[in-house]
């Protein structure tokens, strides 16, 4: 199984962003770290060590706004309770900001993977975004994970932003090129509701630079990063070759995951059945009870059935068809037989032998096709 780890602290909220995460005292950071501690012991209590651990991942947020000490505490105390296997993936990720002088611990206490918000190379860029960090301080991030013994970084990189040409694109692009980091996740912003850009921008959600330049920048993107040796493995996501972000993998092959921390999401098995919970969002209740959840549910078979083709269409290598017979005992086709013969007229998806994934097209129309999925 996999572990995500949520840390719902950043320094300031960037212009973009709807994620469960914001700034926060020192005081409410440690109590958090404590109420984390605690739900580790006790959901590990309850889980037992049945399942070895094969990847964590720390996100947010910006878990690098932790102390160090905070966060190999954290560590730690996954260490004692978990089973974590000896190759785990061990990811934390970055603000080029708050990161410097951190990473050697980190490093040291035992995380090997690391990913680091660059988002752009343009000063105009960052700031309209509202992040914290300059290209500078990305770069010295950068060699600082290299120099602390990283050797497979992660970088992100956003497209679509608001006044962005393609030089630009390019430019930002290129830089990471030259740095050769092991994966980049590439990223088109999109507006959503309840942020700053969601105002700024007349209030509509989507990408702001309007469908057809998005898509355009996608696709150069996508084309640069391939034309680099980069392995496009999901539709966001490009790797050297045995970079691919093995926690992402899981989550897309519909492993089983514990999230624990504010708001985190798992899916687990529980008496037999398959439950998708999540914990409380509010961080008073969470203080109070780490184990409150939000919601929890049992998993029908259909529900797996959908997850199983629309997580997996999002791979490029797509949905593996004798796997997926493998566990529901049926056929992909048996089950989607006339949608797929659609989907396939409209050259949207491709059916290889043992796989059904997405052409270049269906991943321009990705949603359409992952709802015909949907029984
Ligand atoms: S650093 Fe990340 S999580 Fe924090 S506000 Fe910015 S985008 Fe959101």
């Amino acid at each position: 199984m996999e572990i995500y780890i949520h840390i719902p602290f950043c320094e300031k909220k960037c212009n973009y962003c709807d994620f469960l995460s914001g700034p926060a005292d020192p005081k409410v950071r440690q109590l958090y770290v404590n109420a984390l501690v605690n739900e580790i012991r006790e959901r590990a209590a309850k889980i037992g060590r049945g399942e070895k651990v094969t990847t964590i991942y720390f996100g947010g947020g910006t878990p690098s706004i932790l102390e160090t000490e905070q966060t190999g505490a954290i560590l730690a105390t996954l260490f004692e309770e978990f089973d974590v296997t000896d190759d785990a993936e061990i990811t934390i990720e970055v603000n080029p900001k708050s990161a410097g002088g951190k990473l050697q611990f980190l490093r040291g206490v035992g995380f090997n993977r690391v990913s680091i918000g660059m988002q752009s190379a343009h000063a105009e860029e960052l700031e309209l975004l509202g992040r914290i960090h300059t290209h500078d301080d990305f770069l010295k991030c950068f060699w600082g994970a290299r120099e602390a013994g990283f050797n497979n970084i992660s970088v992100d990189i956003m497209t679509a932003i608001p006044g962005q040409t393609e030089e630009m694109l390019a430019e930002t692009v290129n830089t990471v090129l030259r740095l050769s980091p092991e994966h980049i996740s590439a990223y088109s912003l999109m507006i959503e509701k309840g942020t700053p850009f969601y105002e700024r921008f007349g209030e509509t959600e989507g990408p702001v630079v309007g469908e057809e330049t998005e898509r355009r920048l996608y696709w150069m993107t996508v084309d640069m990063l391939k034309s680099h040796g980069y392995r496009h493995y999901e539709i966001s996501n490009f790797a050297k070759p045995d970079f691919e972000s093995r926690h992402n993998m899981g989550y897309w092959k519909r492993e089983h995951y514990l999230g624990m921390g504010l708001g985190a999401s798992s899916c687990m098995p529980e008496d037999g059945a398959e439950v998708r919970s999540r914990n409380t969002t509010s961080i008073e209740a969470y203080l109070k009870d780490p184990l409150a959840r939000e919601e929890s549910s049992i998993l029908t078979r259909d529900e797996m059935i959908e997850e199983t083709v629309y997580l997996g269409l999002r791979m490029m290598d797509g949905v593996d068809t004798d796997d997926f017979q493998k566990k529901f005992g049926v056929t992909l086709r048996s089950l989607y037989g006339d949608t797929i013969d659609d989907l396939s007229a409209q050259g949207l998806v491709y059916e290889g032998s043992s796989s059904l994934s997405l052409t270049d097209m269906g991943i321009d129309y990705g949603n359409h096709v992952f709802a015909q999925f949907l029984r």
